[in-house]
């Protein structure tokens, strides 16, 4: 399998620069820029003279200099020919899976995904035509058996949200492949830590207003994919992110931009205090699942796809059996123990965690909850990186030990 470096990749792509030799990028926060000869305008209006072809840029829903220098650094980190950045991660998959399906088409998806994503497979797209049939992630066979002559787009995030299975990227882009299809992934959970399109995904999808921004300040999004598939979701006239128009903000692309060089330091620090409160935990016989632990079931193919380096991500959940010791227990964390915030999102600098059925997984009805696996106390934590470990991992013992859950 492929291992590479996406930290290295990043640096070694062109650094911007900003104007009088700053050492960021100057913000471009014009709506609209200057075409120096009328005669070019058609050319330009047509996506076929943009600024790589002598021309220059046209207006900011289309391109934009600042979150064009976002989406190269997002392309060179994942190893995809470039990338849209837009206004939030549910703005980036909608995008993504209306340019690839028309009406008549069918997706086969993880049943392990965000509520969101869950609710706009399940039941927004049904009204513009397009079916999705839902499947289990860690069953590579069961998506082959739910392809029928419509289905256009195989979908999966690379750990599933929130029971953490795993899917297998390189069987599923050789499945997609072999049946010409798309495969699609979302790799929010999981940036720099598993690169889905090196592994042979066609898009790659982000929420960016995790792990990747990293502060919990802002919303955003972006799609990373060949550049005919950019050129497509940009078009004038057909375009899913022009004509929709979920455009980034030139200051949200310049914040990221100020924040990608610290991803691959912050992944590996909520990586290395999520193993270590993981092992404690498992000690304890506390009902704890992470892809670091050698108990994890898909521990092998997680240790296989990620790249060297980065460890397991910062996600784990506890399974409290109920949801009133699931409650319990977040208000040990974080009104006893100051141990992080009950909320829901992650990827944080400080540990955000959230009962998931009650969540950000709402939207799946009680029935697709159970089938999925996701238990009425399931906690999930997004482990951040504030405070010191000893005392981070005093504090989780206590917690677990008031709310009953220690078996040893
Ligand atoms: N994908 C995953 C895995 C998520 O967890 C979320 C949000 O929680 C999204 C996508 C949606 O992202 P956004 O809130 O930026 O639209």
């Amino acid at each position: 399998m492929k291992k590479i470096n996406p930290e290295q990749a990043l640096c070694e792509t062109r650094r911007e620069f900003g104007e009088h030799g700053g050492v960021t990028p100057s913000i471009s926060r014009s709506s609209t820029f200057t075409v120096m000869n009328p005669e070019t305008m058609p050319e330009i209006f047509g996506g076929i003279r943009g600024p790589e072809q002598g021309g220059c840029f046209l207006y900011s829903r289309h391109f934009n200099p600042t979150v064009d220098i976002l989406a190269r650094y997002l392309s060179a980190m994942e190893g995809t020919e470039f990338a849209v950045c837009t206004a939030s991660g549910m703005s980036a998959i909608s995008c993504a899976l209306l340019q690839l399906c028309r009406s008549g088409d069918h997706i086969v998806s993880s049943d392990t995904i965000y509520g969101g994503s869950h609710a706009l497979f399940g039941e927004l797209l049904p009204q513009f035509g397009i079916s999705t049939s839902f499947v289990n992630p860690a069953d590579t066979a069961a998506f082959e058996k739910a392809i029928t002559p419509n289905t256009r787009v195989l979908y999966t995030e690379t750990i599933g949200n929130p029971t953490l299975k795993v899917a297998d990227i390189p069987a599923l882009a050789q499945l997609a492949k072999s049946r010409h299809l798309s495969l699609v992934v979302d790799n929010t959970f999981t940036p720099m830590m598993i690169s889905p399109a090196r592994l042979g995904a066609d898009v790659v999808v982000y929420s960016m207003t995790k792990y990747i921004n990293g502060a919990s300040d802002l919303v955003a999004g972006a799609i990373c994919t060949s550049k005919a598939m950019v050129h497509q979701l940009m078009d004038l006239h057909t375009g899913r992110v022009m004509l929709l128009g979920p455009t980034m903000d030139t200051r949200m692309a310049f914040d990221i931009i100020q924040r990608l060089p610290h991803l691959a330091i912050r992944m590996r620090e909520h990586s290395r205090r999520a193993m270590a409160i993981c092992l404690r935990l498992e000690e304890l016989g506390v009902p704890v699942v992470y892809p670091g632990l050698p108990s994890f079931p898909q521990h092998d193919l997680a240790s296989e796809l990620i790249n060297e380096g980065y460890g397991y991500g910062g996600m784990f959940t506890i399974d409290c059996s109920s949801r009133a010791r699931a409650d319990d227990l977040l208000s040990e964390l974080q009104n006893k123990e100051d141990f992080g915030y009950i909320a829901v999102s992650l990827g944080y600098f400080d540990t955000l965690m959230s009962c998931s059925g009650a969540s950000t997984s709402s939207e799946i009805s009680p029935a697709d909850q159970q089938k999925m696996g996701l238990s009425p106390g399931l906690v999930r934590l997004s482990i951040g990186y504030t405070g010191s470990l000893e005392k981070r991992m005093e504090q989780m013992e206590r917690a677990v030990r008031t709310v009953g859950l220690v078996k040893k």
